[in-house]
């Protein structure tokens, strides 16, 4: 790409073209042909600028945190804490303590769902979540219920994936415990429309989990004016490290999460046979935490402002647009969730006529393509949509038309073969 060329694009497309050359990934040698990776609602790709920063930890900082009074460890901490600092202001949480670092997600659902929803649960009390939450925000509900008495109960999508708002207040009884739900499907890509949940659930004051996986890397989110009382995701979703995720939770439900687990750093004092615990979050945080990851989720952040994500929200918008007008017209090829785009983040399930989404996913690989088959963890939504599994396109910052068309040609290519 010359520079005179990049000079005549706007500062948007300039800002995307040259992202693509951060990620390493798609420029190893020796490949046959370049890497099509159209599963990014699954996990993003690491850009140069987030491994050098995992990179740098070890070489220059590594040691633990917390603990030793010597000066490597107090660098170790600082940029533990300094992490921490970051993701608050990312999601717009008024004080770094909100921020709980966890695995990923479902570490955090589960940790709401065991530690703070748990002892609060009776006999009838409802767990309130949607047809198309991820099983992650499912599963961790069930088990709690099942071991309460409660029950999950669902607010229903209509065929075109979109939730049925009408049926939200006759779902929210004295009995409703909680709402959670997804900001972004990841199956359908259905943004939600979380400010009314979250209004509407409040006014019969039921607190609302907000699971943000598919949402932190493609819009602006300000967990204070959405007023949600818990907010989740993974850094590994917004082109960070695996191992490490978020739970925030709002000042006031702080105090009632207890311990999750036991060990070291996480307490005040020990007795032999009880012990009291130190400061909200540093209290949910036992062992020693994933350093390197948290170092390497705060590049990502930068990372993803330094690029903006009101760009790449629209990039991918763009992107949508464009294989949504292949794929809704393609005759064999049904696309399954809302084709709408202010209601659609960057993800796409179809199904094609007689061939099944595993066999379209591996004819595509053939061809470099990398997409999901499969029920993406939402049995749930797969039986309301009437599937075993759809095949799976989602977008990010680093894919562009070329490669939508380089995927509607293996497509075709599928088609032939399965008659
Ligand atoms: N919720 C949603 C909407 C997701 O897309 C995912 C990951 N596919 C999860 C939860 C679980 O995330 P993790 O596996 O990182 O805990």
């Amino acid at each position: 790409m010359s520079e005179e060329f990049l000079k005549k694009l706007s500062d948007r497309q300039n800002r995307i073209l040259r992202a693509k050359a951060d990620f390493p990934i798609f420029h190893k040698k020796k490949e046959k042909r370049p890497l099509i990776y159209l599963d990014n609602a699954a996990t993003t790709q690491k850009p140069r600028q987030v491994i050098e920063s995992l990179v740098s930890f070890y070489e220059q900082h590594n040691s633990n945190v917390h603990r030793g009074i010597y000066r490597l460890s107090e660098e170790a901490t600082s940029l533990y804490e300094g992490a921490r600092r970051s993701v608050a202001h990312f999601i717009g949480a008024s004080s770094p303590q909100s921020i709980v670092f966890t695995r990923g997600t479902t570490e955090s659902i589960n940790m709401i769902a065991r530690s703070w929803l748990q002892p609060k649960l009776n006999r009838g009390d409802h767990i309130l979540v949607t047809e198309m939450e991820h099983h992650s925000n499912l599963i961790p509900w069930q088990l709690v219920a099942q071991e309460t008495g409660a029950q999950l109960s669902y607010l229903s999508i209509t065929s075109q994936g979109i939730l049925e708002l009408e049926n939200l207040e006759a779902l929210l009884t004295p009995d409703t415990k909680i709402l959670a739900v997804s900001a972004v499907s990841n199956v359908l890509g259905t943004i939600n429309p979380l400010e009314h949940l979250i209004k509407t659930a409040h006014s019969h004051n039921i607190p609302v989990l907000v699971d943000g996986a598919q949402a932190v890397a493609r819009q602006i989110i300000d967990v204070a004016a959405l007023d949600c009382d818990f907010f989740v995701f993974s850094a590994h979703k917004m082109y960070g490290p695996t191992g490490i995720g978020v739970l925030y939770c709002k000042p006031e439900h702080q105090q009632d999460i207890q311990p999750f687990m036991g060990g070291g750093g996480m307490i005040e004092q020990v007795q032999e046979q009880n012990a009291s615990w130190t400061e909200y979050p540093w209290k949910l945080e036992a062992g020693t935490p994933a350093i390197a990851q948290a170092v390497g989720l705060s590049a990502a952040i930068d990372y993803l402002q330094g690029v903006g994500l009101e760009t790449i929200g629209r990039h991918e918008k763009e992107l949508t647009d464009y294989a949504l007008q292949k794929l809704t017209q393609w005759p064999g090829v049904s696309v399954h969730g809302p084709v709408n785009l202010t209601q659609k983040a960057g993800v796409i399930s179809f199904q094609v006529d007689n061939t099944h989404p595993h066999d379209v996913a591996q004819i595509l690989d053939e061809d470099g393509i990398a997409v999901r088959a499969g029920h993406h963890c939402a049995q749930i939504l797969m039986s309301r949509l009437g599937v075993p599994a759809t095949v799976r396109l989602s977008f990010s910052l680093y894919n562009d038309q070329a490669e939508i068309d380089q995927f509607a040609e293996s497509l075709l290519k599928v088609q032939q073969m399965f008659g």
